[in-house]
């Protein structure tokens, strides 16, 4: 008896101890608001964006951004695309990182390619350079299906669990070299390619609508690349605009 009463007060403070941890561990992840404790970083990070939007203006020829673009911006979280040890630097505007010698875009780039393909709800793009997932889940707020391929094995498999984590249903995702597009769900409204290409990819073309966009930093490997928009017109040709300079990890090909 004289043993249970000394222990039972001893057990209920470990409990009581272990339900303080919970609360601790749980208000640091949520804010006021009930979303996790990134919010107003988020915030910030969309600010920054439109504010280098207006910035750009003269280069980009595009002016403020889509609404629904910024939107998707500060809903999507960033911190968790990347890994653990950069995530207190997820919501600045710079890459980071990701491993395998990869890296997650800059915000305000994955904003502006974006905004560049005009999306509509009913829209079904194609991404090649899946990467982490993080641009794929952007494109994932905004159309109704998409496509993503990416050719480090490694990676297309982390993207898919964590896009499927997310509740992302409406991306599938799969490895491979994403030069020839992926004929079995073309044509596409859209199509983004989030690594630096040598020259356009003749597939890419083929696999758009007439009437869709393609936006593609293409130049040498590392440096020197421009951002072109191609949209293909009715009768199956195209009208290029070069945008601005970038730099993008190149894209790479699967052996021949
Ligand atoms: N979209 C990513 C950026 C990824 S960086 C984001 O949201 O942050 C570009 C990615 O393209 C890299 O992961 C690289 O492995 C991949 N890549 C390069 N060449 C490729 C190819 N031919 N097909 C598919 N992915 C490719």
């Amino acid at each position: 008896m004289f043993k249970k009463f000394r222990t039972y007060p001893r057990l209920s403070a470990c409990i009581r101890g272990k339900i303080w941890f919970l609360i601790l561990v749980f208000t640091s992840m949520t804010d006021a608001s009930g979303q996790d404790g990134y919010a107003a970083q988020r915030k910030a990070m969309v600010e920054t964006i439109a504010a280098l939007a207006r910035e750009t203006q003269s280069e980009t020829k595009r002016g403020a951004l889509d609404k629904r673009v910024l939107a998707a911006m500060e809903k999507v979280p960033r911190h968790r695309f990347v890994p653990d040890d950069v995530a207190p630097l997820a919501y600045a505007n710079r890459p980071l990182p990701i491993g395998n010698g990869q890296t997650i875009s800059q915000p305000f780039i994955v904003a502006l390619m974006t905004d560049l393909l005009d999306l509509k709800p009913a829209d079904r793009v194609l991404e090649i350079g899946t990467g982490c997932g993080y641009q794929a889940a952007v494109l994932g707020e905004l159309a109704r299906e998409v496509y993503t391929i990416e050719i480090v094995e490694p990676l297309a498999k982390e993207s898919a669990t964590r896009l499927a984590a997310l509740g992302y249903r409406n991306v599938s995702a799969r490895s491979g070299d994403g030069y020839q597009g992926w004929a079995a769900h073309a044509p596409f409204d859209a199509i983004i390619v989030t690594a630096g290409a040598p020259a356009v990819p003749p597939a890419l073309i083929e696999q758009l609508k007439p009437g869709g966009k393609l936006v593609i930093p293409v130049g040498p490997q590392w440096s020197g690349q421009q951002l072109l928009v191609i949209e293909k017109n009715a009768d199956g040709g195209t009208t290029t605009r070069n945008l601005l300079a970038v730099r993008f990890v190149p894209l790479t090909r699967e052996k021949q």
